[in-house]
């Protein structure tokens, strides 16, 4: 049995972000806790290898997999990602432009209240904190807004990173060609199906 299908998969973290950032697209699956992401990156991403790291996007329809996984240096450690997304603008982003490249952080991705943020800060809602009702209730105020409460996030990118050069984008109909992308889809698809 070759190794890669024994290692487990993991898909406990709330999303994944892309974000230009020193020059480079950076791929950051997100965490809600700062302390989790800095102990999986201390125990399993720490010990990857930058040149074994493989990301792979396999479509269907308006979702996509997130696949990410490496061989390790501390393999009884070692964990595959992998999450099923929305399509977004920021990854059709990702996909035409990170030109064959891209560096692997970790973030945590915060929920804010308007109190935590600047008065510039775009809502949900698009409109900016400063056009929120500073009472009580928080709601817009544009009179065609139907925004009951302001609400946005941030993402803090942690600074440890490793370089990824293996990137595929793949469709379902072909993920049998790729090793990982089949690994992920046979274990956590196909044999799960009720
Ligand atoms: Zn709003
Ligand atoms: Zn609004």
């Amino acid at each position: 049995m070759p190794s890669s299908s024994s290692i487990p998969w993991f898909d406990n973290f709330v999303g994944v972000a892309y974000r230009y950032y020193d020059l480079r697209m950076n791929v950051v699956p997100l965490f809600d806790d700062r302390k989790k992401a800095s102990d999986i990156w201390h125990d399993t991403i720490h010990w990857w290898l930058d040149s074994s790291i493989k990301i792979r996007f396999v479509e269907t329809s308006d979702e996509y997999w997130f696949i990410l996984g490496s061989d390790s240096q501390r393999p009884e450690n070692n964990f595959s990602f992998f999450k099923v997304l929305q399509k977004s603008e920021n990854y059709d982003r990702f996909k035409k432009g990170h030109g064959g490249e891209a560096y692997l952080r970790l973030g945590v991705y915060a929920k804010k209240s308007r109190k935590d943020v600047k008065k510039d800060a775009l809502c949900d809602c698009s409109h900016t904190a400063e056009d929120h009702d500073e009472g009580d209730n928080d709601s817009c105020l544009y009179e065609k807004c139907n925004c009951k409460q302001f609400s946005s996030f941030l993402v803090t990118l942690l600074k440890r990173k490793k370089t990824i050069s293996d990137i595929v984008f793949l469709d379902e109909k072909n993920v049998k060609d790729d090793a990982l992308a089949w690994n992920c889809l046979n274990f956590n698809k196909y044999s799960k199906s009720d």
